[in-house]
């Protein structure tokens, strides 16, 4: 169990990237309690990945953000470099056994943001402007971390408990 001043979960994420929401997002699907913080004020709007594969796709279909996400995106089914009148590569993905034979693409800003609504659609934001700073075991029982975070917002430090629960 985790405990930060007044609430529990049971699942904390650090990082609110793609990966991180789309944990979030997988969990809660599945009725887990969880909280997700970030360091930064706000989702990242720098041009980062544009091209979302079909492995990714499939994974994305598993918590139902593959056809919004390719519904908003644009279709790439073949891809060719050129130098001048020149093909260096062309690459066909029509072939791909998947339910998803092409690259879509896609800002990650985009998909983090359509990722946090959903997210947020299941009863679980962002909390932003919280940064893992440390962690340490807690020496009085051994079963128990304290994992240490900056709050930029607030200028001030703020701890999580960590219960090591045993396994049953
Ligand atoms: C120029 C560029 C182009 C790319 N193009 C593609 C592409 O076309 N296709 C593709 O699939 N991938 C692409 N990538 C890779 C893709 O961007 C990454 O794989 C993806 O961002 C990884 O997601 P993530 O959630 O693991 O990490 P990140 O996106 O890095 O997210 C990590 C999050 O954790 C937060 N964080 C970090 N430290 C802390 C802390 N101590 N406490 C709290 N929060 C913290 C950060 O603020 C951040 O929001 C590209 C990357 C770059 C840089």
């Amino acid at each position: 169990m985790l405990t930060y001043p007044s609430r529990t979960s049971d699942v904390l994420i650090i990082g609110a990237g793609p990966v991180g929401l789309a944990a979030a997002l997988t969990l809660r699907r599945r009725g887990v309690n969880v909280r997700i913080v970030d360091a930064a004020p706000r989702g990242a709007s720098t041009s980062r990945a544009a091209v979302i594969h079909a492995r990714t796709l499939e994974v994305l279909s598993t918590i139902h953000m593959a056809t919004p996400i390719v519904e908003e995106g644009i279709v790439v089914p073949d891809f060719t470099v050129r130098d001048g009148t020149q093909t260096l590569a062309h690459l066909d993905f029509r072939g791909l056994q998947t339910p998803y034979p092409f690259t879509l693409m896609l800002s990650q800003a985009r998909i983090e943001e359509m990722l946090a609504a959903a997210l947020a659609a299941w009863g679980c934001e962002v909390e932003r402007e919280v940064e893992f700073d440390s962690f340490a075991e807690l020496e009085s029982t051994r079963r128990a971390m304290q994992l240490v975070f900056r709050e930029s917002a607030r200028h001030e430090r703020s701890f999580f408990a960590a219960d090591r629960r045993p396994r049953s």
